[in-house]
């Protein structure tokens, strides 16, 4: 839904708009994964709140990635009764064209948790 933080996270949209783009190039941009602008271009918003902003969002990728693996696996095997080779076959592959997103996810969701929407912004 639009406006909620959620569609915001997924979305890649700045936090405290979710007008801006987190990123200025393509999902599948395997060559910029991480390129981000250094302000929102709706509302200014700092992208990068301090000199290694991003680092925690590592945690966050791993929980992230593990998180989508378990599903994966579990979602092959028990939903779709493939062997459990191939479930983990599936899962790496998926989880290899979702790289990019991955990576910007948790960094949106990293962001999220400091700077909270403001239906005001226009106005501040
Ligand atoms: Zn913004």
């Amino acid at each position: 839904m639009k406006g909620s933080a959620l569609y915001s996270i997924f979305s890649l949209k700045c936090p405290r708009c979710h007008q801006g783009k987190l990123f200025d190039t393509s999902v599948f941009d395997y060559a910029h994964p991480l390129s981000m602008g250094s302000t929102c271009t709706v509302c200014h918003q700092k992208y990068e709140l301090e000199p290694g902003f991003y680092w925690g969002a590592m945690f966050v990728s791993y929980g992230v990635s593990a998180f989508m693996m378990f599903g994966l696996i579990a979602l092959f095997f028990f939903g779709l009764n493939t062997s459990l080779e191939a479930a983990f076959g599936w899962t790496i592959a998926i989880i290899v064209i979702l790289f990019v997103y991955i990576l910007r996810l948790s960094r949106s969701i990293w962001i999220h948790l400091f700077v909270k929407y403001n239906k005001n912004w226009q106005h501040e």
